[in-house]
């Protein structure tokens, strides 16, 4: 039986397990998957690489339309590249993550990123799992199911830490937090949980309990069409 195009939007500040339930849930209903904060990743990576001065918005604004970035959306191996450039590793280091707020804040990136956005959800065949900030807000209002993870600030910084290997937990917590705070209070699209979401508490759950509880909320929802 031919199923339905299904739209899930999954939001929530950082270390809440977003990117890992995003990934299993897609590679596990055979959905497509973007991670949209490697394509903001993506673009502060070029502005830092191309001198563009991080603290003008102006400046990041007149060249926001120049880099070319390109979404793989196989959840078993999404890519990203820049310009034809694999960018993968490069957008992880620090330099970028500390960045990464002040480039994505600015009106004209948010704009430029959106609208790719929103032309690879379409172009999305059986159905994607986009993960972000603000996919279920502004995005992609009209997702069939929107989910906004959280955790306290603990378990995210745990989180974090281990994925980065020996992190100090403390300085994690700090950058993690700054982070947010700044993501929150933009005035372009604010991380924020759309009234229609599903706020799932991830602090006291395995990763393999989340990934169950999504999968079931699309079941449901696949099920209710
Ligand atoms: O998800 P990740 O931590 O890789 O996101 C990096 C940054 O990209 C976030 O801190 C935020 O500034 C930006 N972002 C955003 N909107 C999204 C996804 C990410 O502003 N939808």
């Amino acid at each position: 039986m031919e199923r339905a195009t299904v739209i899930v939007a999954i939001d929530g500040p950082s270390g809440t397990g977003k990117s890992s339930t995003s990934k299993a849930v897609a590679a596990q209903l055979g959905l497509s998957y973007l991670d949209t904060g490697a394509q903001y990743r993506a673009i502060t990576w070029w502005m830092v690489t191309n001198g563009i001065d991080i603290d003008d918005p102006s400046a990041i604004a007149a060249v926001a339309g120049k880099p070319e970035i390109i979404s793989g959306t196989d959840p078993s191996a999404p890519t990203i590249t820049v310009d034809g450039t694999d960018v993968a590793a490069a957008i992880r280091t620090q330099d970028v993550t500390s960045k990464v707020s002040a480039v994505s804040a600015v009106p004209e990136v948010r704009a430029r990123i959106t609208e790719l956005q929103r032309s690879i959800a379409a172009d999305a065949g059986n159905g994607i799992v986009v993960e972000g900030r603000d996919i279920g807000t502004t995005v992609l209002p009209d997702a069939d199911l929107k989910i906004f993870l959280t955790a306290s600030p603990e378990a995210r910084a745990a989180r974090r830490s281990g994925e980065l290997k020996n992190a100090d937990v403390q300085a994690t917590r700090e950058a993690l937090l700054k982070r947010d705070a700044a993501d929150s209070s933009r005035k372009t699209s604010p991380l924020a949980k759309a009234d229609d979401a599903v706020e799932v508490d991830t602090s006291d759950l395995t990763l393999q309990q989340v990934i169950e509880c999504v999968v079931t909320l699309v079941e449901e929802k696949r099920a209710g069409k």
